[in-house]
């Protein structure tokens, strides 16, 4: 078995730690063997909620940011080589069209040119997915490869049954997409879909 095959110990997600913030994918640092996961969402999806609660702290990445704000790629640590990156936000109504422009320029660049980067977690309001940025990252993942796990966030929102629906839904329009694509449904409130997460991340960062 080589070195890149083996399977190495498990992750403690709650030891994640900030690293760094960038402006541009050129000022993030290239680290030997490091493996990424990126968070992508619109504002509001409730990326924030869910990297705190995949990591069991209160105020790792901030929740409720200010529409307009000039975003950041946030990189955090699980370990030495395992990163989450938690990706600007996408999909306020009220930014120009020139920082629209310039956020899909680092997205893109960042999602088809990182090495580093072997998996994209990819949440959706459960109430409103698909819009055109989510199509477009889907779309994006697809030409360069990148396997994709689909959070439905916030699904306490709905009943049950709804909840079911929607991610029956949600798993036939993902048939329009490439095929390295799972998805679940999530809740930071009600802290549900953490190990079903867990489980994807693991397995990406080839940890048990
Ligand atoms: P971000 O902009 O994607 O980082 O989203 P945030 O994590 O800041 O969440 C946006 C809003 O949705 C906040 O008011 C959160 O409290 C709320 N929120 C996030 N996750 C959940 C959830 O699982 N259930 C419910 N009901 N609300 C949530």
């Amino acid at each position: 078995m080589t070195t890149e095959d083996q399977v190495r110990p498990a992750l403690n997600y709650r030891n994640t730690k900030f690293i760094s913030s960038a402006a541009r994918m050129s000022q993030l640092d290239i680290v030997e063997n490091c493996i990424e996961i990126a968070f992508a969402g619109r504002s509001n999806a409730g990326k924030s909620s869910a990297l705190n609660t995949l990591t069991d702290q209160k105020s790792l990445a901030r929740t409720s940011k200010t529409p307009g704000r000039t975003q950041l790629i946030n990189l955090f640590e699980v370990d030495e080589d395992c990163r989450l990156v938690d990706l600007p936000g996408y999909g306020f109504a009220k930014v120009s069209e020139a920082i629209k422009a310039q956020w899909q320029d680092t997205l893109s660049e960042y999602l088809q040119k990182r090495d580093a980067l072997k998996g994209l977690v990819l949440l959706m309001d459960i109430r409103h997915p698909f819009k055109d940025t989510d199509e477009m990252l889907l779309r994006w993942s697809g030409e360069c490869n990148l396997p994709v796990h689909v959070l439905l966030t916030k699904a306490d929102k709905l009943k049950r049954g709804a909840q079911k629906t929607a991610l029956l839904g949600a798993k036939k329009t993902l048939k329009d997409y490439h095929s390295d694509i799972s998805i679940q449904t999530f809740s930071s409130l009600k802290k549900e879909g953490i190990d079903e997460l867990k489980k994807v991340l693991n397995n990406w960062f080839k940890r048990e």
